[in-house]
C-alpha cells in the first residue's frame, strides 16, 4: 500500500465543506486515498513518497468538464481562425474526416499531457466523429497511459448535410450503429466504483447534428446503464435560431422534452440560456460546462454564469476543443471565466475563489463525482501544486490563493492523481513526451497538407 506525504504547503486549499485554507498544510494518502489532512507538524513525517511543498499553493486537481482532444491536431487553421461556430465547423469537418485511430490516440495523449502539466487531474472528452476506423477505445488507451482520471463520452452525429444537418454525410453514422457502439463502450470500459479512473458517458454531438429520436434513445440507454449524458446546448444565437426553426422550441425546452435534463446530464456552453431555462436547470439539477475561452474565440457570447450560480445550477469549467480555444489550461480558463463575468456584470461578478471552486469542486459535481474535487479524509489524492516564488506571482504574497487565478497562468510543479505523480515541474512524466510531440507534429502536417 504505497503512501504519499505532501507537506509544508504555504497554503493547502482544501475546497472542503468549510472551504478551509491551511497555512503550512499537509496531507497523507495511502493507496491513492487521503488518510490525514491538516498542519504539517500534526501529520506523519515519512511516507514512501514525500513532497516538500514549501513555497507552493496546493489545490484539488482541476476537473475539466468539456474537451475535444482530437482538435489538438487542428489548432489555428487559418481558414477557421475568424469564423463563427457554424462556419468554423464547416471549414474543419473535411480535415477531421481524414483522421483515423492514430490521430485520436496521439492527440488525446498530447492534450491530456497538456492538461496534466497545468494541474488538471480529471478530464472528460467529447469524441463525436469516428472516421476511418477510429474508436473511443483509442483515446481511452491514451488516458490510461497518461494516468489522468478520464470521462470518455461517446459522441455521435447522424444528420448530415443531405438531411438538413451541419456535418458532411461522410462523417455521420447510422443511429443503430451509434447506439450499439455506446452500449459496447459502456460495457467494456465504464467503471462505476469510487475512485474509478475511467468512466463512459453518452453524448450525441448537438441538437443540430442528430435526430430527436437519437437524443431520446441515447437518454434511455444511458439511464439503463446508469451513465451520464452530455451534449452541446445553446452555444450561440445561431444555435438557438436552429432550435426554434427546426424544433419550434428553445434549446432548454428541447432538452427537457427529450429527457435531457436531470442530475445525470451536463451541457456544454449554455451561453444563450434565458431565465426560465436557468430555473429549469437549477430545478432539475442539470449541469453546465462553462468554456469561456472557446466562447470568446468563436464570438459566441457570455454565458450567464453568475445567474446560474445564484440560481443553484451546477457549473464546471471546460477548456473545450483545441481548435476553438486553442489551449488546454484550466487555470487560464478559471481566470478568463472571472474576467468575462466581470465584462458582463461588473467587478464583483465572480471572485477568484469562486473561479477556483468551479474549476475543482464544481467540475466534480458536474461529472457526478463525490470522490474528487476537494481535499478531505476519504477523498482521492488528486491535487496540483503551484510554485508561488515564480516571477508571475511577484508582489502578490498577500493572497497566494487569489493570485493563482488573477496572475499567471503558470504550469504546475506537481500534478498527482490517486497519489501518483503524473507531472513534475510542468512536464508529464508518464509518457515519452518528446516522441508524442513529434508524432503529433507529423500527423498535423499530413492532415493539413492534404488539404492544400
Ligand atoms: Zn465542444
Amino acid at each position: 500500500m504505497p503512501t504519499l506525504l505532501v507537506k509544508n504547503a504555504d497554503v493547502l486549499v482544501t475546497m472542503d465543506d468549510g472551504r478551509r485554507e491551511l497555512k503550512g498544510g499537509a496531507l497523507f494518502a495511502r493507496d491513492g486515498v487521503i488518510e490525514e489532512i491538516g498542519l504539517t507538524a500534526d501529520l506523519p513525517q515519512t511516507a514512501d513518497v514525500v513532497l516538500d511543498m514549501t513555497g507552493h499553493v496546493v489545490v484539488p486537481g482541476f476537473v475539466n468538464t468539456h474537451h475535444h482532444l482530437y482538435q489538438n491536431l487542428t489548432r489555428t487553421v487559418p481558414a477557421a481562425q475568424d469564423a463563427l461556430l457554424f462556419d468554423w465547423l464547416k471549414t474543419l469537418y473535411p480535415i477531421w474526416a481524414r483522421m483515423g485511430p492514430e490521430h485520436i490516440r496521439v492527440s488525446a495523449m498530447l492534450g491530456l499531457a497538456e492538461l496534466a502539466e497545468t494541474g488538471c487531474t480529471t478530464s472528460s472528452d467529447h469524441l463525436y466523429l469516428f472516421p476511418n476506423g477510429a474508436r473511443l477505445d483509442d483515446e481511452i488507451e491514451a488516458a490510461v497511459e497518461v494516468g489522468i482520471r478520464f470521462h470518455a463520452t461517446r459522441g455521435a452525429m447522424s444528420i448530415g448535410e443531405s438531411k438538413g444537418g451541419l456535418p458532411p454525410d461522410s462523417l455521420v453514422e447510422s443511429e443503430d450503429a451509434i447506439l450499439a457502439d455506446c452500449q459496447r463502450v459502456i460495457e467494456t470500459f465504464h467503471d462505476c466504483n469510487p475512485f474509478a479512473m475511467i468512466r463512459v458517458g453518452v453524448a450525441p454531438c448537438s441538437p443540430f447534428s442528430v435526430s430527436r429520436e437519437l437524443m431520446r434513445d441515447a437518454a434511455i440507454l444511458a439511464r439503463q446503464y446508469g451513465v451520464r449524458l452530455h451534449t452541446h446546448l445553446a452555444e450561440n444565437a445561431e444555435d438557438v435560431a436552429y432550435s426554434l426553426e427546426m424544433f419550434g422550441v428553445r434549446p432548454g425546452r428541447y432538452a427537457e422534452e427529450l429527457g435531457w435534463c436531470g442530475p445525470d446530464v451536463w451541457h456544454a456552453h449554455c451561453v444563450e440560456l434565458d431565465g426560465s431555462e436557468i430555473d429549469l436547470f437549477a430545478r432539475s439539477r442539470t449541469g453546465v460546462s462553462h468554456c469561456p475561452c472557446s466562447n470568446m474565440r468563436l464570438g459566441s457570447g457570455i454565458a450567464p454564469i453568475r445567474e446560474m450560480l445564484q440560481a443553484g445550477v451546477s457549473v464546471g469549467l471546460g477548456v473545450d476543443g483545441s481548435a476553438s480555444n486553442d489551449s488546454g489550461h484550466m487555470l487560464n480558463e478559471a481566470r478568463q471565466a472571472l474576467l468575462l463575468q466581470r465584462v458582463a456584470k461588473g467587478g464583483a461578478a465572480l471572485s477568484a475563489r469562486q473561479a477556483l471552486e468551479i474549476a475543482t469542486r464544481g467540475g466534480a459535481r458536474v461529472l457526478g463525482r463525490s470522490d474528487i474535487g476537494h481535499l478531505a479524509l476519504g477523498m482521492a489524492a488528486d491535487l496540483a501544486a503551484f510554485d508561488m516564488r515564480a516571477i508571475e506571482f511577484a508582489g502578490a504574497q498577500w493572497d497566494p490563493v487569489a493570485a493563482l487565478v488573477l496572475c499567471g497562468p503558470v504550469r504546475a510543479t506537481a500534478t498527482i492523481v490517486g497519489g501518483r505523480l503524473i507531472s513534475a515541474d510542468g512536464r508529464c512524466v508518464t509518457i515519452p513526451r518528446q516522441t508524442v510531440l513529434s508524432q503529433h507534429e507529423l500527423l498535423t502536417r499530413r492532415l493539413i497538407n492534404a488539404e492544400r
